[in-house]
């Protein structure tokens, strides 16, 4: 087998290992079965345990309750924009949104299309480096529901705690940091995430739904857009994205078998821990987000200047240690650290950087 590099990537990102060692093991022929879960058909028993498996292993792991349902669905995060106004924010309705990067600027857009959006708080002014303060959001009580990002990805900060948002749903995008931590899933209505960057492979799309909100569909919806055709037929309304599934039974079995969530903390804090003390110990590099609004998923920093950037970028994937330039809208660094990243990698880029700052600072 060829050797592994450090995979820095934003997404399609990192799995653990034991999850790409059991998929290749069993790719050509599922254990008892004689069949790769390439082959097999949805409706088989076999897909059924494998689906009922990954609903049963997540509700274990987030301790999710039986009046949420689990959605497996396609389309990425990118469609959830849409399909949540769609869904639960009526014609003549208004909903909160909270703007706090790129994604939550195109979740607003869409909603824009369906009703009136109030933008309930904003940083886009300071270059998002920081989440808004609960005193800064003007939240309205009578809005459909607030809308907001858990972590931005590309901006690298990410919510310490929910807003507070008494009884009005609370909506989450949590693409990046979906499970990197214990989170307790009564606060919230409706939860997403594009499973590529901390749950499974792409082309899947985690959803949890409330059971409330099903009722406020509109009739007249296309089919594959409507929640409840998915609820009722649990995902299997068409043939849904069977390997990622698959994927994401294995990484959330791996996930409960490695001490859950609270396990998953420690160890992501560690790594972030880290990786800013490295940043904030130098002069050479300066991180992006401020503290208090630091992300544990997604690391952003810059260097003196572009050209600097550029090197570094350059010198760090010659040394193993692969994507690490930011996203295009943002620049800099951007080291994402999710859940299956090792923490010798971290160890290995921040050894890297203080190496690099010594011939270049
Ligand atoms: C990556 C990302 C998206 C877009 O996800 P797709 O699955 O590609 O549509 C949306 N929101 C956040 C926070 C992301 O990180």
């Amino acid at each position: 087998m060829t050797e592994r590099i450090f995979n820095f990537s934003a997404g399609p990102a990192i799995l653990p290992l034991p999850v790409l060692e059991e998929a290749q093991r069993d790719l050509v022929s599922l254990p008892g079965v004689g069949m790769s879960v390439l082959e097999v058909s949805h409706r088989s028993k076999t897909f059924d345990d494998i689906i009922l498996g990954a609903e049963a292993n997540l509700r274990k792991l987030a301790n999710i309750p039986e009046n949420y349902h689990i959605l497996f669905l396609q389309g990425g995060a990118s469609l959830q924009f849409s399909m949540v106004p769609m869904n639960i924010l009526p014609a003549d309705g208004k909903a909160d949104y909270i703007n706090t990067g790129v994604w939550s600027k195109k979740a607003v857009k869409e909603a824009q299309k369906i009703a009136t959006v109030n933008i309930a708080g904003s940083t886009e002014s300071e270059n998002f480096n920081r989440i808004p303060s609960q005193g800064e959001l003007t939240l309205d009580s009578e809005a459909a529901y607030v809308h907001f990002t858990t972590n931005n990805t590309i901006y690298g900060t990410q919510w310490a705690t929910e807003p507070e948002v008494g009884n009005v749903p609370l909506v989450a995008d949590m693409s990046s940091d979906i499970f990197c931590r214990p989170l307790d899933i009564n606060k919230y209505a409706l939860i997403y995430a594009g499973a590529q960057k901390n749950l499974a492979c792409a082309g899947l799309t985690l959803v949890i739904i409330r059971d409330d909100l099903l009722a406020r569909s509109p009739k007249n919806l296309p089919i594959m857009l409507d929640y409840n055709t998915h609820t009722k037929e649990r995902s299997l309304f068409n043939t849904p994205p069977v390997f990622p599934i698959y994927i994401l039974h294995l990484v959330a079995k791996y996930l409960l078998e490695n001490g859950g969530l609270e396990a998953m903390q420690q160890h992501n804090e560690a790594k972030a821990k880290l990786l800013y003390d490295a940043i904030d110990s130098s002069e050479f590099y300066r991180a992006h987000a401020l503290l208090g609004s630091r992300s544990l998923m997604n690391v952003t920093f810059r260097l003196p200047s572009e050209e600097l950037e550029k090197q570094f970028v350059a010198e760090s994937t010659k040394a193993g240690l692969d994507g690490l330039k930011g996203h295009r809208s943002a620049g800099g660094i951007r080291a994402s650290i999710y859940n299956a990243f090792p923490k010798a990698g971290v160890e290995a880029l921040v050894q890297f950087m203080r190496e690099f700052e010594r011939t270049n600072g």
